[in-house]
């Protein structure tokens, strides 16, 4: 397996490129991209034969910021025979001598895509009991999954993922309900923030009743709902008007105010800001806060209507952590394009002590 095939947000090849290659340099890894622009993935081929296990873990996907999912994926097989698409699939496992405990077929989040489905369907029970045979396929394999990505009916990248350094989701989508009497479709951002950045069982402890919280550009107030849900105490700034029902709920306070210059009467536990404006006009406010530790940890957007995303991204997120660590802050940052998020990038950021 020479090279690594990611999956992003269709539209965001070209930056999920330019990420990997930069990294990819820093670990002093030759390699290139190859993607097409729509396409919802990238692979990232190494210059030298010889497998990509290396690079792969030294790109966790954690750190990636456009990437979805991270895959140890073998040469794409193309112009599969409509009659017999399974053998040549197969051939190529075997040969590899790998063995895995689940079989996951995936298609890029497009609607040519989603045409696949049907097809994926047709062949999961085949092909499951041909690796079976072939013991391919077994019940203890080191946790290894076998990943199948059809770009098209006859087109397909077979491919691996390790526990440890993968999304758990099919597609590298984490997929949410949207909660009916939530006031705005945005309230699944902060949710799925929290799934991606807070692990589950750090929950209870650090999303709790009775925690103190801003939400800087509130209105409607979706992602206040959501704060409100956990049984938090929400300022709610923003000129624009709040869900009524919301309000109602008594643990929210509406100013009519400037997120970028509203000040805490004290010391609050979690800031999120889902304010439309220049990426780092929301850093240089979210610095401010940390350096003050007016909250512990944060959850903000970077609206990114420009054409570099990477690179404005990357210059933002360098400016925050220099800017804190000249300040003595100690922190723990990550960011990610999450599957809600458009236009834009999810920073979660947590005060170490
Ligand atoms: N997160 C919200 C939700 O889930 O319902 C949606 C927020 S909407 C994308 C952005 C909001 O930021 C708008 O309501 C706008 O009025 C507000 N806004 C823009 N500039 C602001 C500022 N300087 N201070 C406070 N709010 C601002």
């Amino acid at each position: 397996a020479n090279e690594i095939l990611f999956y992003c947000r269709p539209g965001f090849e070209a930056d999920l490129s330019a990420e990997v290659a930069e990294k990819a340099a820093a670990v002093s890894e030759a390699g290139y991209p190859v993607t097409h622009l729509d396409s919802g993935f990238v692979r990232f081929v190494r210059a030298e034969p010889g497998p990509a296990n290396d690079l792969h873990r030294q790109l966790p996907l954690p750190s990636l910021v456009f990437a979805r999912q991270s895959l140890l994926a073998f040469a794409p097989l193309e112009a599969l025979p409509r009659d017999d698409r399974l053998t040549p699939i197969l051939e190529q496992i075997i040969d590899s001598g790998w063995s895995f405990e689940a079989l996951w077929q995936e298609m890029p989040d497009t609607n040519e895509g989603k045409a696949l489905a049907g097809l994926a369907k047709a062949l999961q029970k085949p092909l499951e009991s041909l690796l079976r045979k072939r013991g391919a396929l077994r019940r203890k394999a080191g946790g290894r999954r076998l990943h199948l990505f059809w770009s098209a009916g006859d087109k397909v990248q077979v491919a691996m993922s390790f526990p440890g350094n993968r999304s758990e989701s099919l597609g590298g989508i984490h997929r949410l309900r949207f909660p009916r009497e939530a006031p705005s479709r945005s309230t699944l951002k902060l949710e799925e923030a929290w799934h991606a950045f807070v692990p589950r069982e750090e929950w209870s402890e650090r999303l709790h009743e009775g925690m103190q919280a801003v939400d800087l550009g509130a209105a409607p107030g979706g992602w206040t709902y959501q704060l409100v849900r956990q049984g938090m105490f929400v300022y709610a700034i923003d000129n624009g008007s709040m869900d009524k029902v919301l309000m109602a709920s008594g643990q929210v306070e509406h100013l009519h105010e400037d997120g970028f210059v509203w000040e805490p009467p004290y010391r609050l536990d979690w800031l999120v800001c889902d304010i439309v404006d220049k990426p780092m006009r929301v850093i240089d406010m979210i610095e401010r806060w940390l350096v003050r530790r007016w909250c512990h940890e944060a959850v903000f957007n970077l609206k990114l209507p420009m054409k570099q995303r990477w690179h404005e991204v990357e210059r933002c997120l360098s400016r925050l952590e220099q800017a804190l660590a000249e300040a003595g802050v100690r922190s723990q940052l990550q960011c990610k394009q999450l599957y809600h998020d458009r236009e834009e990038v999810t920073v979660h950021i947590r005060l170490l002590k």
